[in-house]
C-alpha cells in the first residue's frame, strides 16, 4: 500500500484543533522548574543537557560515588529536548537495528546485545528502585509489512535474530490482524526485547531521583562557552560561571560547544500527532489491547505507541533537515507533515474515521551516519561527550552516560575498550553541500518505497560503504 502525498480534507479536519506542543510535556504531573545559576559555583562534574543522556550521566555518577559533587545545567527545562518528545519505545539494542550492529560490529555484536540486555534492565530496576510512574511495559514492538517485498525482509530479519537469540517472531497476516487490526497489514514481526513507555514521566523522575541523591540543578541555564583552565573547564552561562573538574556534554542535536561535532551530527526534525482517547468501541474495532509499540517496515516509516490511556501516539515518515543545521522552535511546527501524518493514520486505520487529534508537534534528531551513539574526549580528558542516537535513544542513551562516566575517569574498562566507543561514524560533508546531498538521499529513500524497496545506484554506495541517512 502506498501512502498517500495529498492529505483529504477529512484529514484536515482531524487535525484543525490540535496544540502544537507535545502531548507527553502537557501534564499535571510536571515538576517545577529549578532556578537558573546566577553565581560562580565549582563542581566536581558539570552535565550539559537534561535530557535522558544527562539525567543518566547525573543519576549514575551520584550511584557509583555519593561523596562527589554533581550540577546539571539545562537551557530550558529538563526533558524539552527529544527526551520529552518521543516515540517512546525503549529499545534493548544499542546499535539501533541488529542489521546495523552486523555491518559495523559484528564481533563484538554478541557483547553489545548482552550490555543492550543489561542497560534495559537496569533502566526497569531503577523505574523500581525511585519508584518511577512512567508506564514501563515490556510490551514488545511490532514491526509491519505494508508492502509484499517487506514480508522477506521480516522473514530475514526473525531468521537473523534468530542467530543472536534476540527473541523475535513472525505474524502473518491473520495473527497480525489479530493483534493490531489495519487492512494495511500484510504481516509483523514482534521483537519481545522491547519495552514502552511515557518518556517525560522518565525523564522527570530521573530528575526527581537526582534532586534526592543532591544533584544541583539549574535549569533556563544555557552554557555559552567553556574555556580550558589547567585543572578545570571554565563553563560561562548568562548570570554565573562554573568551575568543573569534569565536564559531561549531552546536548544531542542542538548546536554543539564543541564546533567540529557538526561534521558528526546533523540535526533533522520528526514529527508526531497523539490521538483524543479512543472510546471501547474503537478501542475494539483495531484491537491492540496489548501496548505493543508499532512501527512500519519502509525506508519513510511511522511508529505508533497505544498510551495507557488509550490514546494512538502516530509519528515518523518526513525526516525534514533545514539548511545550514538548522534548530529553532518555529520548525516545531510543520503543518503539511502533520496533515501527511494523519492522512496516513486514516489510510491504516480506516474503522476510526471521525477519530480528532488533540497534540501536535516536532523533535529534533541528532542522525549520524553509522544510527548509534558516538562517544569522545576534549580538553585532554577533562570533558566527554555522547551523541548520535539517530532515533533511537531512549534505551540507549542510559549506556551513552555510562560510558561517558568511564571516559571520565581516565582508566581502561570494558566499556572504554569496545570498538563501538573507540570509532567514529564517517563526518557528513558541510554546508553547501550538506542540503543537497541529504535531500537527494531522502529523494531516493522515497522513490525506493515507491518501487518495492528497489535501491538506486547512490543507496546502494552508501550501503556498501556503511553509511546512510535515517531518523
Ligand atoms: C519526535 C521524536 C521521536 C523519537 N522517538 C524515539 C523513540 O520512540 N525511541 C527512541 O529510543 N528514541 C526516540 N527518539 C530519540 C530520543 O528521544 C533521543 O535519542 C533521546 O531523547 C536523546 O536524549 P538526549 O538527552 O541525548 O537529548 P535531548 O533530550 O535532546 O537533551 C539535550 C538537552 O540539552 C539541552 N542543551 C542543548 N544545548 C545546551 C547548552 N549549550 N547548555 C545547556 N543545555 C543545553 C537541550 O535544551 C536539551 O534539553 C525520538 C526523537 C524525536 C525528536
Amino acid at each position: 500500500m502506498f501512502f498517500s502525498t495529498t492529505p483529504r480534507p477529512e484529514s484536515l479536519r482531524a487535525i484543525a484543533d490540535v496544540k502544537l506542543f507535545p502531548y507527553w510535556l502537557d501534564d499535571p504531573a510536571k515538576p517545577e522548574s529549578t532556578p537558573p545559576l546566577t553565581s560562580q559555583i565549582e563542581t566536581d562534574l558539570a552535565v550539559i543537557g537534561g535530557g535522558f543522556t544527562g539525567l543518566w550521566t547525573a543519576l549514575q555518577a551520584k550511584q557509583v560515588d555519593p561523596n562527589r559533587d554533581v550540577v546539571l545545567l539545562e537551557a530550558g527545562e529538563v526533558a524539552i529536548g527529544a527526551s520529552g518528545r518521543n516515540g517512546g519505545f525503549c529499545a534493548a539494542s544499542l546499535t539501533h537495528t541488529l542489521d546495523n550492529g552486523l555491518s559495523h560490529w559484528e564481533k563484538e555484536l554478541p557483547k553489545l546485545i548482552q550490555l543492550g540486555r543489561d542497560n534495559l534492565d537496569g533502566i526497569e530496576a531503577t523505574i523500581k528502585r525511585f519508584d518511577i510512574d512512567c508506564d514501563f511495559i515490556r510490551s514488545g514492538e511490532i514491526g509491519v509489512a505494508v508492502e509484499e517485498y517487506q514480508i522477506a525482509d521480516l522473514h530475514e530479519e526473525v531468521e537473523q535474530a534468530k542467530q543472536y537469540g534476540v527473541p523475535v517472531h513472525f505474524f502473518d497476516q491473520n495473527e497480525m490482524r489479530a493483534r493490531i487490526n489495519s487492512p494495511s497489514f500484510l504481516a509483523g514481526a514482534i521483537d519481545m526485547s522491547n519495552a514502552m513507555l511515557n518518556p517525560a514521566r522518565l525523564a522527570w523522575g530521573l530528575k526527581r531521583a537526582c534532586l534526592g541523591l543532591g544533584v544541583r540543578f539549574f535549569e533556563g541555564t544555557p552554557v555559552t562557552e567553556l574555556e580550558e583552565r589547567r585543572e578545570t573547564i571554565l563553563l560561562k552561562t548568562p548570570h554565573g560561571q562554573v568551575k568543573a573538574r569534569h565536564v559531561a556534554m549531552a546536548t544531542n542535536a542542538f548546536p554543539p560547544l564543541l564546533k567540529h561535532l557538526s561534521l558528526y551530527v546533523v540535526p533533522v526534525y520528526d514529527y508526531a500527532l497523539m490521538t483524543e482517547p479512543l472510546s471501547k468501541a474503537q478501542h475494539d474495532a483495531i484491537g491492540w489491547h496489548g501496548r505493543e509499540g508499532l512501527s512500519d517496515n519502509a525506508n519513510q516509516f511511522h511508529y505508533s505507541q497505544m498510551t495507557s490511556d488509550g490514546r494512538i501516539l502516530w509519528g515518523g515518515y518526513d525526516a525534514i533537515y533545514y539548511r545550514n543545521n538548522g534548530v529553532d522552535p518555529h520548525f516545531e511546527n510543520r503543518p503539511a507533515s502533520f496533515a501527511l501524518l494523519a492522512d496516513h493514520f486514516s489510510q491504516t486505520f480506516p474503522q476510526l474515521e471521525g477519530l480528532r487529534f488533540t497534540h501536535a508537534w516536532g523533535g529534533v534528531i541528532d542522525t549520524c551516519s553509522r544510527y548509534a551513539v558516538f562517544w569522545g574526549k576534549a580538553y585532554r580528558g577533562k570533558l566527554a561527550y555522547a551523541m548520535g542516537y539517530t532515533g533511537l535513544g531512549v534505551g540507549a542513551s542510559r549506556f551513552g552516560a555510562r560510558v561517558m562516566l568511564d571516559l571520565l575517569s581516565g582508566k581502561k574498562t570494558e566499556l572504554t575498550e569496545l570498538q563501538m566507543v573507540k570509532s567514529k561514524p564517517f563526518p557528513f560533508p558541510p554546508e553547501p553541500f550538506r542540503s543537497p546531498i541529504i535531500n537527494f538521499t531522502r529523494w531516493s529513500l522515497e522513490r525506493a518505497d515507491r518501487n518495492a524497496g528497489k535501491r538506486n545506484i547512490w543507496l546502494k554506495t552508501l550501503d556498501a560503504l556503511g553509511l546512510g541517512f535515517d531518523s
